[in-house]
């Protein structure tokens, strides 16, 4: 009786009463507006705006029709933005949803989403509790035919109209005096929806990349021995922070195999042109870079070059085929192998690309060979990646992704590398059998945060990134042969392990070197083995796809520090 009284009654009288579902709605709808307005570093009008403007608007929509239910279901689409928007804030602590993001959704596959969905409980909560009552209720009291008084109605109608004169007058004055501003970018979910029309853009040039890039070429021309077999692999690696690599000075025995192996060479100071994988992988394998990435989808691969050259090409991914350019450009090779599916119930490791490798490198028909490899690497989640016997850092189990589990993740994190080490050993190894002219390059498409610093961000591919993310490895071995007949490459490649590298820009013209290919398209001064080697001003891609200076692309004053020793070049 008591309960009946005191709780389910007054519940009964809340949910009837259809004003409050008009308040609601409008209250939800602008919590990430709040949230931006704090972490987003924009000037104090803008973040007015970005509230003030938003919230009024609401206000009006809901004062404009007497069926509140019917209103607040027409309100969907905008709760839609705001829980995506709450989402990501509790993944990156900021940003506004980015063009990158509504590409990423379609182009990582399903597994791979529900793997991160698993760690996003608590933002879930939060993006369930605001939404879904509204959605409920609007339906039950559509159903009903709920009215609000039009006096009510009036009232929240004159107040959000009165708001959103206020947020013009806001936003015209950030426009006449604060520098740069911009209300499209700055405003939630204004931004959000400007940035989504920008995805189905560069979504539509994606999927139309055979048309643009027909009359595309390379021009390549071969301008070494006809008669001399030669093999080329380039292995694009996943998620592997160049912090957590012992070539790079690491103090964990991470790389075991390739620390011993005659004519590897690392590049400690390498930072990567963007944090996610769909738009860095097209950039290292072809002569796309962040400069000029927006004219991609009229270019082809590396893959091409070496087929115009007269190369016998391959591409194989561990990756499943996403749709992206990456997918496009695999496609150019004469061999396609994907080794993951959808139906296989567990990811591969990437030692299931070793022997179509070696069967590869075993057809003698084909004398000269360029293979390019996508590995899975060190993509979360982390001890899903190698088989237990490289569980050498333990403990190592721990799934979930918490600060309180960090030093777990960091233990399987170095695992995925010791086995990334035990794969590219491999690799070399089945290259040495060959005896020819031969050599390995690798790079990893980004880093990644794992709970890193006081922000404890995590993952990667983040509106803005972090040192964490852009700091991946690079590396390129030659064979004893390669090293022999150009000596000068070989110094020109240990002299150049000092500088700066970006693998967008480099590993390109190198691998182009490497098998004497011409093509108007190689910057030679950025390739790794000239001794002419001049990198060139460090960028980053950002959402809008320009290049940005790397120091004004939006990093932190914490990745600043880190960043600090390897602009110095
Ligand atoms: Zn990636």
């Amino acid at each position: 009786m008591f309960f009946k009284e005191k709780i389910i009654s007054p519940l009964e009288r809340f949910f009837d009463d259809a004003r409050w579902l008009a308040i609601w709605v409008p209250v939800a709808l602008i919590v990430p507006n709040v949230v931006l307005s704090i972490t987003e570093p924009v000037s104090a009008l803008s973040a007015a705006t970005n509230i003030i403007l938003p919230l009024g608007v609401y206000l009006l929509s809901m004062a404009a029709c007497k069926r509140t239910g019917i209103q607040a279901l027409l309100m969907i689409p905008f709760m839609f933005f705001a829980a995506f928007q709450i989402v990501l804030l509790y993944l990156y602590g900021g940003s506004v949803i980015a063009v990158d993001m509504f590409l990423n959704v379609v182009t990582t596959n399903v597994s791979e989403a529900t793997e991160l969905l698993g760690n996003l409980m608590a933002a879930m909560g939060v993006v369930l509790a605001l939404y879904v009552p509204p959605i409920v209720w609007g339906i039950c009291a559509a159903i009903k035919k709920s009215v609000v008084k039009s006096h009510f109605r009036r009232k929240m109608g004159v107040t959000g109209g009165i708001l959103t004169l206020a947020g013009i007058i806001l936003s015209a004055a950030a426009v006449l005096t604060v520098k740069g501003y911009s209300f499209i970018h700055e405003t939630f979910p204004v931004n959000a929806i400007s940035n989504m029309v920008e995805a189905f853009r560069r979504y539509s040039d994606t999927e139309r990349h055979e048309e643009l890039s027909a009359a595309f070429s390379y021009k390549a021309v071969f301008n070494g021995n006809p008669e001399e077999r030669e093999a080329y692999i380039f292995v694009i690696g996943e998620t592997a922070r160049g912090d957590n690599w012992q070539l790079g000075g690491y103090d964990r025995p991470t790389n075991p195999y390739l620390a011993k192996e005659e004519g590897v060479v690392f590049f400690p100071k390498s930072i990567s042109e963007s944090n996610t994988t769909h738009k860095s992988v097209p950039m290292l394998i072809s002569f796309a870079n962040a400069e000029n990435f927006d004219s991609i989808s009229h270019f082809k691969s590396i893959i091409t070059a070496f087929k115009e050259a007269g190369f016998s090409t391959a591409f194989i991914s561990n990756q499943l085929p996403n749709r992206s350019f990456t997918e496009h450009f695999g496609n150019e090779a004469d061999t396609t192998i994907y080794i993951a599916g959808d139906n296989l119930e567990t990811h591969p490791y990437d030692e299931a690309v070793l022997a179509p490798v070696d069967r590869l490198l075993g057809d003698t028909l084909r004398r000269k060979q360029l293979i390019v490899v996508h590995t899975y690497g060190s993509h979360f989640k982390y001890q899903d990646r190698y088989p237990k016997t490289f569980s050498r850092f333990k403990p190592d189990d721990a799934i979930d992704a918490r600060l309180s589990n960090r030093d777990q993740l960091i233990n399987a994190y170095d695992n995925t590398i010791l086995y990334t080490d035990f794969i590219l050993h491999s690799l070399i190894s089945r290259l040495k059998q060959e005896e020819c002219r031969a050599a390995l390059l690798y790079a990893a498409d980004h880093g990644e945060d794992i709970f890193d610093d006081e922000r404890h961000r995590f993952l990667h591919a983040s509106p803005v990134p972090t040192y964490w993310q852009i700091h991946q490895a690079s590396l390129v071995w030659l064979s004893p042969r390669l090293a022999t007949e150009n000596p000068e490459m070989h110094e020109a490649l240990c002299r150049n392990s000092s500088r700066r590298v970006s693998p967008q820009k480099s590993l390109f013209p190198t691998a182009m070197q490497l098998a004497s290919i011409e093509s108007p398209m190689v910057v030679d001064t950025l390739s790794l083995v000239s001794p002419d080697y001049n990198p060139a001003p460090p960028v980053y891609l950002n959402d809008l796809n320009q290049a940005r200076p790397i120091t004004a692309c939006g990093l932190r004053e914490a990745d600043l520090i880190h960043l600090a020793p390897l602009l110095d070049d």
